[in-house]
């Protein structure tokens, strides 16, 4: 931000001719450690330095007390007093080490932030004659359990403020982790979030459940074909996380980025993504530093940031890191959206997670890698060397597929943010269909299960129902499909329509809790099947050919973005949700939902809570857009196109005066004076539909007014606006241009 001094009057131009901060320093980068010779360090010398997990704690930890603790962690069980303050102890002498000062319970409340309360590390002796002395203490109980007031944090009407206490409690599995100001040092520990009956009032809480019931269900299902020694069974996630990045100087001139994250309104420049240069183009030395920066700041945290690189539009860019279980891969991607937005602020960046930070680009995504795997770390979606992990492969494959054939309109709910309208149906991201894509080999390979017909699947490849050479077939084989919302890709299933800014531990909850449903539902069938075929082989492949006959809606191979898709899924019967609007009321849907209610992976209540808050948030993250470009449009937009109208008005009357004919100049204030006629009506329509948002109480009828009325409206404002900009000299457009802010590095 500006200081008061250092405020241009008009502030846009005088931005353009200044360098940005990082370019007046140029500093050389200083963070990243090196060794006597300046060169820097391998990365695994500092990697994971900043957090605690169980590695350490086997390494702090008397053998028996670190035992109790991976049997609390393996069984799910309470920590008894003796160990968390054993806990607490080699924690804190870590912490202290480290110069850390304050503590604090982490935790994701269901606004899709992370929040934190922070405690001096300190506890006061009274010692004689009343003096006092501060000495640091860290005990168990502080380790383990925090009670913040949980009043101010949504919990969709769960609670009545007379009973708004709320708990954290530790979550031993992800590990704790040091957060760094610009002068001191915060432990934080990630925990969970529930209220005083227990109920969920986290983004957390639902996806430890649903690993729980994954790892439930699928145990049962493989100990039934044959996986007799199956310990325990977890998903796996590995997010690819796009953003953008523009000059922070720029962004601090938007109120709608300031406000919402986003641009309400701008005329697209004439170059943005069409020459394709920018996807894996070279990234820009400004941004390389930044991303050292990043990728330092994300290894020291442990989390495993792999690769990076420059995306489709202009100023995006993406990086992924190595997979790990879901718990921590969530808990990571929400570290690394932190550490993004404190790193790029550094360098005199923001970076935008918003899904549409620039209309007629491309947004911004999070595929999410998907798999399960179990205690021996085998990957349940990979081929192995037998046939038996090949038939386990084609089980779980069915499975997944069933899964998300009977789940597809939760799951579509469960991506459903106004940021995230924008993008599917798009065309640049997946439509807002859920369907699988497979590739064509491991369709080809169904398909022969399915009519018991053996099939060339590749040059020279037989399939021969013994399914022996699968791995081999599938390595080589695997296609690709970018406009799926959900496709296999090779060893794993890519979830393609979440959004950039999303918490995954959303999508990953009700995806975990549809896989374990469809596990449950596989085991009793499967068991009768074994029984009447009498034997056990011959009941899977029974099973797999009648759940790929049951699923075979919900796959589809062909341009996810064509209309006949879209006609095709109709006929299918496949749900069609546009919207936000339409994907929110699935919660309502008592039958649809009863799954997570057996999983117990939500309640009734939970369910009805989380449906209360996603309306709540759809319908204030649209009043602050709404009223924000109405206010850029008095403020900012409609004075210039006056200024410019007076300029120009003034030049017709001299060349009137002169006696020349003033055709063209009459035609331009003429189409000037169009366009201002067209924004104000265009705001006074919007007014209008915010005083009638005001008006109404219930929020459902909000959000349908809004996606009926409101959002067409917003659009009509914005394209008036953007017309002007064309229109007005640039020296009197007040505010940041497209071409500026994804043009200028
Ligand atoms: P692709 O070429 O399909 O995008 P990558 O190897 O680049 O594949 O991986 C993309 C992401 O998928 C990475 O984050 C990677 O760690 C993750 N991934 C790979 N295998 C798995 C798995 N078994 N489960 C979950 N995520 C995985
Ligand atoms: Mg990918």
């Amino acid at each position: 931000m500006f200081s008061e001094s250092e405020r241009p009057a008009r502030a846009r131009t005088t931005i353009l001719t200044s360098p940005s901060p990082r370019r007046k320093e140029a500093k050389p980068l200083t963070y990243l450690p090196t060794n006597s010779l300046g060169q820097n360090l391998p990365i695994s010398e500092y990697f994971g330095s900043m957090t605690f997990g169980l590695g350490q704690f086997r390494e702090k930890l008397p053998r028996e007390t670190y035992n109790n603790l991976v049997k609390v962690l393996e069984q799910g069980k309470k920590l008894d007093r003796e160990t968390a303050n054993a806990c607490a102890s080699v924690i804190e002498d870590w912490a202290l080490s480290k110069g850390v000062t304050h503590f604090c319970h982490w935790f994701q409340p269901m606004t899709g932030l992370t929040a934190e309360k922070h405690d001096a590390f300190i506890s006061i002796h009274t010692a004689y004659h009343s003096e006092l002395t501060v000495v640091e203490k860290f005990t168990g109980s502080q380790l383990i359990q925090g009670e913040p007031d949980a009043s101010s944090f949504p919990s969709g009407g769960m609670r009545t403020t007379f009973e708004a206490r709320g708990y954290t409690v530790w979550d031993p599995t992800s590990p704790l982790f040091i957060s760094e100001g610009e002068t001191g040092k915060t432990l934080c520990i990630p925990t969970v979030f529930f209220g005083y009956h227990g109920e969920a009032l986290d983004n957390k809480t639902p996806l430890l459940r649903s690993v729980q019931a994954l790892s439930r269900e699928a145990m049962a299902f493989l100990k039934l074909i044959g996986d007799v020694d199956v310990k325990a069974i977890t998903a796996t996630l590995g997010c690819e996380q796009e953003y953008f990045l523009i000059d922070k100087r720029f962004a601090a001139l938007r109120p709608d980025i300031t406000m919402t994250g986003r641009t309400l309104l701008g005329s697209p420049s004439h170059r943005g993504q069409q020459l394709e240069d920018h996807y894996f183009g070279s990234i820009p030395s400004r941004v390389i530093a930044f991303m050292e920066e990043l990728e330092h700041e994300l290894f020291r945290l442990g989390i495993p940031v792999k690769t990076r690189h420059n995306e489709v539009a202009p100023s995006q860019f993406e990086l992924a890191p190595i997979f790990e279980n879901v718990n921590v891969a969530s808990d990571h991607n929400v570290l690394t959206m932190e550490t993004l937005k404190r790193v790029a602020n550094v360098h005199g960046l923001t970076c935008l997670l918003h899904e549409k930070p620039f209309a007629r680009i491309n947004g911004s995504g999070k595929h999410c890698n998907w798999s399960m795997s179990n205690d021996k770390g085998e990957n349940l979606l990979e081929p192995g060397k037998t046939p038996h992990q090949n038939i386990r492969f084609l089980a779980v494959l069915s499975v997944v597929l069933k899964a998300v054939f009977e789940h597809s309109d939760v799951l579509r709910y469960s991506i459903a943010s106004p940021g995230n309208d924008h993008r599917l149906g798009a065309n640049e991201a997946p439509p807002a269909i859920i369907s699988v894509f497979l590739g064509n080999t491991l369709s080809k390979i169904l398909d022969s299960i399915e009519t018991g017909a053996a099939t060339e699947i590749a040059e020279g490849k037989m399939i021969d129902l013994g399914v022996t050479h699968l791995p081999d077939i599938l390595r080589d084989n695997t296609d690709r499909n970018r406009t799926s919302p959900f496709a296999f890709t090779g060893n794993k299933f890519e979830f393609r329509a979440v959004g950039s800014s999303a918490n995954v531990a959303v999508p990953l909850t009700f995806l975990n809790a549809a896989v374990a449903d469809a596990f449950a539902q596989a085991t009793e069938k499967l068991k009768k099947l074994i029984d009447s075929k009498g034997n056990r082989d011959e009941g899977i492949m029974e099973l797999i050919r009648e759940y790929i006959k049951t699923s075979k809606a919900v796959r589809f191979e062909g341009n996810n973005y064509s209309q006949e898709w879209r006609d095709e899924a109709k006929k299918r019967g496949l749900p069609i949700m546009d919207s936000s609007a339409d994907a929110l009321p699935v919660l309502e849907n008592v039958a649809n939902t009863e799954f997570l209610v057996k999983q117990k992976v939500l309640t009734r209540e939970e369910i009805k809570s989380r449906h209360h808050i996603g309306v709540e948030r759809y319908v204030k993250t649209l009043m602050i857009e709404f009223s924000t470009l109405s206010e850029l449009a008095t403020n900012f937009v409609v004075p210039a196109v006056e200024t410019q109208i007076a300029q120009t008005g003034a030049a017709m009357t001299s060349i009137t005066a002169a006696g020349v004919a003033g055709a063209g100049i009459k035609a331009r204030v003429k189409k000037m004076n169009e366009v201002y006629e067209q924004i104000l009506g265009e705001q006074t329509k919007l007014n209008e539909i915010i005083s009638e948002l005001d008006g109404i109480t219930s929020e459902d009828a909000q959000m349908k007014l809004i996606a009926k009325k409101g959002i067409p409206a917003r659009d009509a404002l914005r394209n008036a606006c953007d017309l002007a900009e064309t229109l007005v000299s640039d020296d009197l457009w007040p505010l940041p241009k497209y071409r500026e802010m994804l043009f200028d590095k």
